[in-house]
């Protein structure tokens, strides 16, 4: 395999070697590069930078790759623009601003635009030549884009457009425009709308650039007045501009969601220079689990879009954990800063300055923080009945509710053997599955005990819970009965250790939150030898992302029971779920379940020890968020113990607990990236399915 790149076409390799190629290319150009690299206040000044890199960029090929020939492209798709949109971040050149529009705009244009304009026109939007932006939004026309009023009338074989467009970003320096115009009447709504390429210098047009309230001159408003387009402008169909506007969206939330990631974990890194108070340092590692969650959640989208596909509005959830990502970080970052960023006295904290302010309107642009929980509820709440479980899922299901007891269910599995080879993919599938259907069912099994025993070796298990009390004495958990584990591993701040079960003082007595296997008790550790490493680690790696596993039925289960309650009961004459709060609840907790899914099964494909560790951190946060957000939906009754939602609530309540509760981690996970100065992604670009093979 070749990889790039020196302006001549070569192969394209996997993202993954282009991504060390690419590397390598920047790191030659390093010094010849350093003006490119400067933060800059002017917003013109900034442009004229971001264009000469786009061109050296171009030039090498590396603007290229990830594009189609057909658009001077060199092949590969969207996944190598992500890696080389890493490697940018990573290497610290600036935010892409003008060029974010690439991968909002691009896509859509390839895919419905007339092949001969765009073999003409969209190589020039990649050398860096020209920008665009996208007139969508009206001043009739915000939240409710179907209402769209600007006109574009048939005239022979040109259109004719009249209208006013409004938030039109980077229309200063843009040279071309993605408009949205009315085709049919205004009633038809959404079904009379049609995209087309309209040139900004043509006659009738008029930019008239606003500045935002960051000061930044990015916004526009801009007029047509009889402004003529040939019929090769016209992107997609007649009067199906939704398809199209539709489409874009979906790329906006996936790889320009990656995009923007990539730059949040450049911050993050930045921010961890200052941070010094504890609670600041503890919401950076809530930031790292942030980024964990986005990362593997808009990858997921750009897999599906390189297959082809078009998320629709599953890409709601994207934007939606993007801004609130991008808010936390930058409240994080108002928090260090000994002024709040109030004041900025010099270049790099003018920009954090403009940035900070800018992520307030992270949840306005592109779809409001409201209209994406609107989204969320009706295409993928309402109607929502029970969370679509694979044959996997059931098979564990059917154990746990085995009429002979879920450990007898755990048996007829084969659940030791599946876990004595962690290896193999099904195998892991079927643990997730198990731990899954364990927090569906709310049943107490001796899972964790059974997986732990197998990967610490005979006979030994891992304390799930400690407590450092006086001298050399520590409160345990251990989730199994004391006498069939003879050896307990347990972290100290002297590293692994173990001691036997017989020198643990047992206490039976005490009350555990949620039903399980568990007993604690105190043991002095002064004399208590070492344990291997690698091994308690893997351990507690893999103990971790099951339990996260387990939290997740548990999520989905409650999720299940709000919904189908407030399709259910009747209030004030209607069921709850025509109620605007109660469908924002409900989108809320569906929200934060599927990036719960997503880090799940992204750790489940590695089972790392960060990525465990941020999973699990997730699962406690977000364990908490949709039971409180559930409960709330059920009312009186979800606080009963008639009501099954207690079952679920304390057990993702007592997961959190277990192996690490998710306030901890974050704590660890903050004074890492404060020691370090790295962000713990939690997998690597390697890790990512499909980043490894070649398009
Ligand atoms: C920085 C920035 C860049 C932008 N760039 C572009 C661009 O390049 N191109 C473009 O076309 N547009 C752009 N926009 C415009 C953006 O898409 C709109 O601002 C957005 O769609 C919201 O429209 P609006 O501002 O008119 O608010 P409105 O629609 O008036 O909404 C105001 C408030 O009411 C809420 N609301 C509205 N309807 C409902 C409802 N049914 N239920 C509950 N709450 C509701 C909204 O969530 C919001 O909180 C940009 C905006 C910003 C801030």
């Amino acid at each position: 395999m070749t990889s790039a790149a020196n302006g001549a076409d070569a192969g394209v390799a996997s993202p993954v070697e282009e991504a060390i190629a690419f590397r390598q290319w920047l790191a030659d150009h390093h010094d010849e590069f350093a003006h490119l690299r400067v933060l800059h206040a002017d917003a013109d000044e900034r442009v004229r930078v971001l264009k000469e890199l786009q061109a050296r960029l171009y030039d090498a090929g590396w603007a290229r790759l990830g594009w189609p020939s057909e658009i001077g492209g060199r092949g590969g798709n969207i996944l190598h623009r992500a890696a080389i949109y890493e490697e940018l971040a990573n290497a610290g050149y600036p935010p892409r601003f003008v060029f974010e529009h690439l991968e909002v705009l691009l896509p859509s244009l390839a895919r419905f635009g007339d092949p001969a304009l765009m073999t003409e026109l969209l190589p020039r939007m990649l050398s860096g030549e020209e920008t665009w932006s996208q007139g969508f939004s009206e001043p009739g026309a915000g939240s409710d884009f179907a209402a769209v009023r600007t006109r574009a009338t048939q005239d022979g074989d040109n259109w004719i457009i009249n209208g006013h467009k409004i938030w039109t970003s980077w229309s200063k320096w843009a040279k071309r425009c993605l408009l949205v115009a009315r085709t049919g009447s205004f009633e038809s709504r959404h079904r009379g709308l049609s995209v087309f390429v309209v040139d900004l210098e043509a006659p009738g047009v008029t930019v008239s650039p606003i500045n935002q309230s960051n000061g930044s001159p990015e916004l526009a408003e801009v007029f047509f007045d009889d402004v003529t387009v040939g019929s090769t402008a016209l992107v997609g169909e007649i009067n199906d501009g939704w398809t199209v506007a539709m489409y874009l969206l979906s790329c906006e939330r996936g790889s320009f969601a990656w995009q923007r990631n990539t730059f949040l974990t450049r911050r993050l890194t930045e921010l961890a220079e200052r941070a010094t108070d504890p609670t600041d340092i503890e919401r950076l590692g809530n930031s790292v689990a942030d980024l964990f969650a986005m990362r593997v959640r808009s990858w997921s989208t750009m897999l599906e879009l390189a297959a082809d596909g078009s998320p629709g509005p599953q890409s709601a959830v994207n934007k939606a954990l993007l801004t609130d990502a991008e808010q936390y970080l930058f409240h994080t970052a108002d928090r260090i800063h000994p002024g709040g960023f109030m004041w900025a006295q010099n270049l790099r904290e003018e920009v954090l300055q403009e940035e900070l302010l800018f992520s307030h309107a992270a949840s306005i642009y592109g779809g409001t923080r409201q209209i994406q929980n609107i989204t969320v509820y009706r295409q993928l709440v309402a109607g929502h009945t029970r969370t679509e479980t694979d044959e996997y899922v059931e098979t564990a299901m059917a154990a746990m509710l085995d009429p002979a007891g879920a450990e007898a269910g755990l048996d007829t599995l084969g659940f030791d053997e599946v876990v004595g080879d962690l290896g193999d993919t099904d195998n892991r599938r079927a643990i997730a599955a198990v731990f899954e259907a364990a927090g569906r069912t709310a049943q107490p099994t001796t899972g964790l005990a059974r997986l732990l025993e197998s990967l610490l070796g005979g006979d030994t298990t891992l304390a799930v819970a400690t407590e450092h009390l006086a001298d050399a004495e520590v409160r345990l958990v251990v989730d199994v009965n004391q006498t069939t584990a003879p050896r307990i591993v347990l972290a100290t701040p002297r590293g692994w250790v173990s001691v036997l079960s017989s020198d643990v003082t047992w206490n039976e007595a005490t009350q555990f939150l949620a039903p399980g296997n568990m007993v604690t008790g105190v043991v002095d550790i002064s004399e208590a030898p070492s344990f291997d490493a690698a091994v308690a680690d893997r351990a507690e790696a893999v103990g971790r992302w099951a339990l996260a596993c387990e939290a997740l039925g548990a999520v989905d289960a409650m999720f299940d029971a709000a919904v189908n309650h407030a399709a259910e009961r009747e209030q004030f004459g209607a069921t709850l779920n025509s109620f605007q709060a109660v469908q924002f609840m409900l989108a809320e907790s569906h929200i934060a379940r599927t990036a719960l899914r997503e880090a799940c099964s992204a750790t489940g494909r590695t089972l790392n020890g960060d990525a465990a560790m941020i999973t699990k951190l997730l699962a406690g946060r977000i364990g908490r968020r949709v039971g409180a957000e559930t409960l709330q939906v059920l009312g009186a009754i979800g606080f009963t113990q008639e009501h099954p939602h207690h079952g679920w609530f304390h057990r993702v309540l007592t997961i959190d607990a277990l192996l690490g509760r998710s306030a901890a981690l974050a704590r660890e996970l903050g004074t890492r990236l404060v020691r370090t100065g790295k962000v713990p992604l939690g997998v690597d670009l390697s890790e990512l399915p499909g980043a490894s093979s070649s398009a």
